[in-house]
């Protein structure tokens, strides 16, 4: 499933062993915030799902952004199965916030599953067979091939979600970075989105994704990371919740409630987390 760049790998690593992302020294910003997220290290194996939490600010989107390419790095290296990100940012499917799209622009899902394959077809070409034959395979991996003729603005909240996956998933990587894809959707949407994860995860599809649901991030992640700004922890959830942890990413914006053997963890997100 994963295209591998033209250029070489990062030296002395063995690409077939390598973990799908490696992160080190990782430092990235904007003009205005040059340090948005700094000194970033963390490595994430091949297939796993890894959920990024933290407060408004915490740089949850420009951690996602500086790897699919979008924000520059001023320090450190990003690495995808063994590569520099720098050699083929296509090497990962990035997939933004819902607020970030323009749902009202008048394409199909099919189109929009085709802008996926762009870098793959080359400016000035038109599709060919291979690509109309992707673009199908991944709507049905999605469980949207019915729609395929439908227009993006007339679907659900999460079928939106999931055609996006989809057009992620059609650049050929194996590597996706979804940004609160949970984030205003209904119950049943939710379970929509959990399922297509699920289909990924049977596939060996590695999943980085960031939300503020933090009981999701503890019962359907392999692991998670707390960031502000820089990594607070990452590991188990049961590694990574802890009251001193979360003090240093809330603040005192968190309460943890023990009801029998379910924990709950209420966070105000309406502060900023600076
Ligand atoms: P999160 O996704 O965790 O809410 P962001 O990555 O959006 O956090 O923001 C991290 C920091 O970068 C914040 O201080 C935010 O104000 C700043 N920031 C985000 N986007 C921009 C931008 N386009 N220009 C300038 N600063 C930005």
């Amino acid at each position: 499933m994963f295209t591998r760049p033209n250029s070489a790998p990062t030296a002395n690593v063995n690409v077939e062993r390598c973990p799908a992302v490696i992160v080190q020294r990782l430092g990235a910003g904007y003009p205005s915030d040059r340090d948005a997220i700094h000194d970033i290290n963390f490595v994430v194996h091949p297939g796993e799902r890894v959920s990024i939490i933290g407060p408004n600010g915490a740089g949850k989107s420009t951690l996602f952004k500086a790897i699919a390419g979008l924000v520059a790095h001023h320090t450190g290296e990003i690495s995808i199965h063994g590569y520099d990100c720098r050699s083929s940012h296509s090497m990962v499917g990035y997939v933004p916030q819902y607020e970030d799209i323009d749902w009202h622009f008048p394409v199909t899902v099919n189109d929009v599953v085709m802008m996926g394959r762009v870098r793959k077809i080359g400016m000035f070409r038109w599709p060919v067979r291979r690509d109309y034959q992707e673009v199908e395979r991944r709507l049905e991996q999605v469980g949207m091939a019915q729609f395929r003729q439908r227009q993006i603005g007339e679907l659900s909240g999460g079928q939106k979600r999931r055609v996006f996956i989809a057009r992620a998933l059609a650049q050929e990587t194996d590597v996706l970075l979804l940004d609160e894809p949970f984030s205003g959707v209904d119950a049943s949407a939710e379970q929509e989105i959990l399922a297509t994860l699920d289909v990924l995860r049977a596939a060996g599809v590695t999943v980085l994704l960031a939300t503020h649901d933090l009981g999701m991030a503890t019962s359907q992640f392999d692991k998670l990371m707390l960031l502000k700004r820089t990594i607070i922890a990452y590991g188990q959830p049961e590694e990574v919740f802890t009251p001193q942890n979360l003090r240093a990413a809330y603040g005192g914006r968190i309460g943890v409630f023990h009801q029998g053997d379910e924990v709950i963890i209420l966070a105000d997100e309406h502060g900023h987390g600076d």
